[in-house]
């Protein structure tokens, strides 16, 4: 099988032929139909997880269909059409795992950074940490939501987001871009914070009721002017600073959500945050059954991200474009 490999940090990717990985007890062989190009891939290479494991094939963000199950394995299903996301696997008896909180289990491995994962023809994944697909869903479309859906949808409801809450939502990328289109469709009334008024149109056309350039404006005065400020603030932008600016625009009793973060530290102004309880949480992808909700959610609210088809060749490029910062929409390779 084709696949693009990680050889080390710093190193573009290399594209080899393997041998077609066999599933072991407890494992399926997905065929990939289609995997995204998150921003973590790019974090992969560049050295920001220690505890990757090189070579790794990367890509977490991986539709497909089981072609082959190992000994013992009843489900899913040969012919299944499924998705797998960042998380992939656990212990699977700790506490967390027991409660179906897997993503917070301190054995866990993730897909394309420890396991190998999407940019290949062929991944071997474990049977209960993939998610059938919900009929009708397009496999290369929906890619993207096994790792910037479940993040942003994860993140919303963890965050309190609600019927009729403010929420604000810190950038158009993969992850902001869909908060946005989640949060209103939860029914949430909505503000995006970008750097400049490019993102505006967008903002809008996506639902959002009022749109807030950093870069001419204070973030946190215009949220704090929004009917006394958001309720929740989801900071998708690779930047902590970017959040922190922020602080000041949360209602009392209030939540700082990270979904991005940059390598910078979270510096906080502390004594609003006592005086008005406000708190600061950070979310990562989420467990199985949070990518159900997703997909279920995704589908029923055709909640579906725009993306640029690429194949695993140009997957190195894409890389280089977020990077450099020209990466418009989602590129997911497809197979
Ligand atoms: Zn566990
Ligand atoms: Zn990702």
């Amino acid at each position: 099988m084709r696949a693009a490999i990680a050889t080390a940090v710093d190193q573009p990717l290399s594209v080899s032929d393997l041998d077609v990985p066999e599933p072991a007890a407890g494992e399926v062989l997905v065929k990939i139909t289609a995997c995204g190009v998150c921003f973590s891939d790019l974090n992969l290479l560049r050295g920001h997880y220690p505890f990757a494991r090189f070579p790794v094939i990367p890509g977490h963000e991986i539709t497909g269909t089981v072609v082959a199950v190992g000994p013992g394995v009843t489900w899913p299903e040969v012919g299944t059409a499924v998705g797998a996301q960042f998380l992939y696997d656990s212990c699977g008896h700790c506490d967390y795992c027991v409660r179906g909180e897997q993503i917070l289990c301190a054995q866990k491995r993730i897909t394309g950074i420890v396991a190998d994962g999407g940019y290949a023809e062929y991944a071997v994944l474990k049977a209960g940490f993939v998610t059938p697909l919900p009929t009708g869903l397009d496999p290369v479309a929906a890619a993207p939501l096994m790792c910037a859906g479940i993040t942003a949808f994860n993140g919303l409801r963890k965050g309190g987001a609600a019927l009729g809450s403010r929420v604000a939502v810190i950038g158009l990328g993969g992850v902001g871009g869909m908060a946005v289109r989640y949060a209103v469709a939860m029914g949430a009334r909505v503000a995006v914070i970008g750097r400049s008024r490019r993102g505006e149109d967008q903002a809008k056309q996506l639902g959002a009721e009022l749109y807030i350039a950093s870069g001419d404006t204070d973030p946190a005065a215009a949220l704090k002017a929004w009917d006394g400020g958001a309720e929740l603030i989801l900071n998708a932008a690779p930047s902590s600073a970017a959040a922190a600016a922020t602080l000041g625009g949360l209602a009392p009793d209030g939540t700082l959500l990270l979904c991005g973060y940059g390598p910078d530290p979270l510096t906080l102004p502390t004594q609003p945050m006592v005086l008005n309880r406000l708190r600061v949480m950070a979310s990562p992808s989420g467990s199985p059954h949070d990518l159900r909700d997703t997909l279920a959610f995704s589908s029923r609210h055709g909640i579906i991200p725009d993306v640029t088809p690429i194949s695993l060749d140009q997957a190195s490029g894409a890389l280089d474009d977020m990077a450099a910062g020209r990466g418009q929409g989602r590129s997911v390779i497809v197979f």
